[in-house]
């Protein structure tokens, strides 16, 4: 059987993701590796489809119980033998195992580290002598000091060559930055290894933050509108974990806790009814999840910072494994990052320490960005990534800010002359001279009466909201609340201090995964087959089948058992198992509603963009706005950027913003903005520090080099005319 047949055969899918196939063929012939690939970008299968293709047994090391159970059940449901040793099996259960072993009736067998090199058992000694094939090291990141998931019986992996030296090992992490992934090759002794390093980016994940403010009433705004889906919501502590949960329940979410403190059974009894669908919510501490397959959690919420981004990254790569658009919403605050100081020490190392303080900074940096969040992820995973992913929180909101402080003079003005005794709705009427009645006749013969006509009334309550927000305004308390002048008003109608306001604002909505259209009366029968079947097989409901399998049923309505084959996720045995089951409610659904199968209008799975494509510069950065255009007309006229900036009432840096997307098109050439002799200075700076980050580029530059000119050659790089990848 050729790996693609197997693929096919085991696990029903059509094509290899990522670098798999090149993974899986180096194994097949017995060669060491080193796999780095996100969570969920399906590292399992790179060792699993080896063991089915190769007679022997594959021992896979991996840390945690509750991921070992998961896998074996969906290894078992797909027809592969595999099981675990854990010290809760009875005497009589592992006799039975290791029969099953000398008989070579078992594939795949996991195992934690300190069992296999445990003093008080002979089990290496046992496992000698037993034909491996493969060793597979999940979670190797977990050898390394410097991961940021040291786990010390890991350190015990260093025996593994001596024992099988002619086995070939397989590591795999989500998270390695290059000390650790050195660190992994060396502690774990590998022969050569090949390392493959995956495209970090997760497309169906939108990655949000927000500003931490009241943060339960934030939170309970983002899970109304998600009330029928899978969430995972992180906090620091223990004992806010149960706080949280217990708030959700009694606001009517179906909510659990989980944390390392909790006795065994209430974790395993809430975890279990996370997978199995029964609840909705869990909230957790950072021991919540290592392993967690379910593929259908639609976000994942930290409602404390996170100590690094490799945590960070890890956490939110839970959302969406399935493939489907999931969200990733932080809420951040700059208290946190002083908080976790204090964590962020280890004890007696200050190497360490040090180390662990820039990873908690690399964090704060995150939660305090003004660019592309992706862009910033990826770049921390030493990849490259496009200026601007469309699917973040800053590439959705389009901030544009203008010189607005005669706007705010007008509006302070005019609440001093009404005496800092009326609301931001008769302010905003007085303003724009509103005829009606409700303006008292006195305030009508006031200077300031009338004199925001110009500006709209939606526009006047933005602003309004936004002087109040900068503090040039405040609201009083009470219940009929009057706008008031602050300290910091007298400067600005004195014409000491600017106010810049924001111009336009738009976000978009998620447009990244096109949504099919499909029978969602279907979908929950699906929904309930599946249930049936999982709970008589005594497995969690995703393990029969993924979210995203059901709605590929529900959406090409396959009718016989040729066409169900056609849908990815269905391989041989879960098809022959329980191929069946599922089209009787297809079918029904059909006829009931005169419907025929769709399966002719299926395409071969949209995958990924692997991480070699790159998208050409247009694709990129999308074709330029109204607004983009307009600033490019007026310098094509001749006007420089001051002037530009002069007559459209906008910021330079914001027309330098707008020109820079022309060099990106080739359309204006950067000699143009930039003095040609400091273009390879900057070029040499970007190179060497990378163009993520802007105040760092302009401290080395120095006075002589502006925002604007080292943007412009970053684009211009960007668009590949400086012979560099970025
Ligand atoms: P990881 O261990 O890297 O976090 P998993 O191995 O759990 O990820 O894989 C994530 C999901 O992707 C699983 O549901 C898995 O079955 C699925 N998957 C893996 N490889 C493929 C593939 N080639 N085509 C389609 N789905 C795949
Ligand atoms: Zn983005």
């Amino acid at each position: 059987m050729t790996p693609n047949q197997a693929l096919q055969k085991y696990f029903g899918y059509s094509s290899f993701r990522h670098r798999q196939e090149e993974i899986v063929t180096r194994i097949l012939n017995g060669k060491d590796v080193l796999v780095l690939m996100p969570t969920g970008g399906g590292k399992s299968l790179c060792y699993q489809l080896p063991a089915v293709l190769l007679s022997g047994l594959t021992i896979v090391i991996s840390p945690l119980i509750a991921l070992m159970k998961d896998q074996v059940d969906s290894l078992n449901v797909n027809g592969i033998p595999a099981a675990f040793l854990n010290s809760a099996q009875s005497p009589d259960e592992q006799r039975e195992l290791i029969n099953k072993l000398r008989n070579n009736r078992i594939k795949l067998l996991y195992l934690a580290p300190e069992r296999l090199f445990g003093t008080e058992n002979k089990l290496v000694e046992f496992l000698k002598s037993l034909p491996i094939v493969q060793i597979a090291i999940d979670e190797a990141h977990c050898i390394s000091h410097w991961g940021h998931d040291f786990r010390p019986e890991y350190l015990m992996l260093a025996g593994l060559k001596e024992h099988f030296p002619t086995v070939p090992v397989i590591a795999l992490t989500a998270t390695a930055d290059q000390i650790t992934q050195k660190d992994i090759l060396e502690k774990l002794n590998l022969k050569n290894p090949e390392v493959f390093i995956s495209s970090f980016n997760r497309e169906n994940i939108v990655y949000n933050v927000a500003p931490k403010r009241n943060s339960f009433n934030q939170l309970l705004a983002f899970l109304d509108k998600r009330k029928d889906d899978s969430g995972i919501i992180y906090c620091l502590s223990r004992k806010s974990t149960e706080a949280l949960a217990a708030n959700l329940k009694d606001e009517g979410f179906s909510a659990e806790a989980y944390h390392a403190g909790l006795d065994n059974a209430t974790k395993a009894r809430n975890q279990e009814a996370f997978l199995r669908d029964d609840v909705k919510i869990v909230v957790a501490t950072i021991a919540f999840g290592m392993g967690i397959n379910k593929s259908n959690v639609r976000y994942v919420v930290h409602m404390d910072l996170p100590k690094n981004i490799e945590g960070y990254y890890q956490e939110t790569g839970r959302a969406g494994r399935d493939g489907l658009p999931s969200e990733a919403m932080l809420y951040y605050s700059p208290g946190d990052v002083q908080k976790l100081k204090e964590f962020a020490r280890v004890e007696d190392n200050p190497e360490q320490s040090r180390i662990m303080l820039k990873k908690l900074d690399d964090m704060a940096r995150y939660g305090e960005l003004q660019t592309c969040r992706r862009q910033f992820l990826l770049n921390y995973f030493d990849e490259e990534a496009p200026e601007s992913c469309g699917a973040c929180d800053v590439c959705l909101t389009e901030v544009e800010r203008f010189d607005g402080t005669v706007i705010a003079q007008k509006a302070l003005s005019a609440v001093s002359r009404l005496n800092e005794r009326f609301g931001a709705g008769y302010v905003v009427e007085f303003l724009r001279g509103s005829k009606s009645e409700k303006i008292r006749e006195e305030h009508k013969q006031l200077k300031t009466y009338g004199i925001g006509a110009d500006i709209s009334k939606p526009d006047w309550q933005r602003y309004m909201r936004e002087l109040v927000a900068m503090g040039y305004l405040k609201t009083s308390e009470g219940e009929y609340p009057v706008l008031q002048l602050t300290a910091k008003s007298d400067a600005v109608l004195k014409g000491l201090q600017k106010v810049e306001l924001i111009a336009s604002q738009t976000v978009e909505e998620r447009t990244d995964v096109a949504e099919l259209p499909f029978e969602a009366e279907l979908l929950n029968e699906l929904k309930t087959v599946r249930r049936e079947i999982a709970t008589n097989e005594n497995v969690p409901a995703y393990v029969i089948l993924s979210d995203s399998t059901l709605m590929e049923i529900a959406t090409y309505l396959p009718q016989s058992m040729d066409e169900l084959r056609l849908i990815s996720g269905f391989g041989d045995i879960k098809l022959a198992r329980y191929g069946r089951e599922f089209l009787v409610p297809v079918k029904s659904h059909c006829a009931a509603k005169g419907l025929s199968s769709k399966i002719g209008e299926k395409k071969p799975k949209r995958e990924r963009r692997q991480s070699g494509e790159r998208k050409t510069s247009t694709e990129r950065s999308g074709k330029p706005n109204a607004t983009q255009q307009e600033s490019f007309n007026l310098y094509k006229s001749g006007k420089n950027i001051a002037e530009i900036a002069a007559i459209r009432n906008f910021s330079p840096i914001t027309i330098e913003g707008h020109l820079c997307r022309f060099i990106e098109l080739g359309e204006i050439d950067v000699t143009d903005i930039v003095n040609p002799e400091k273009i390879p200075v900057i070029q040499e700076a970007v190179e060497k520090y990378g163009a993520d980050k802007l105040g760092p580029l302009k401290e080395i530059l120095g006075e002589n080099y502006g925002y604007g000119e080292i943007k412009a050659v970053i684009s211009w790089m960007k668009a590949g005319r400086g012979e560099v990848t970025l």
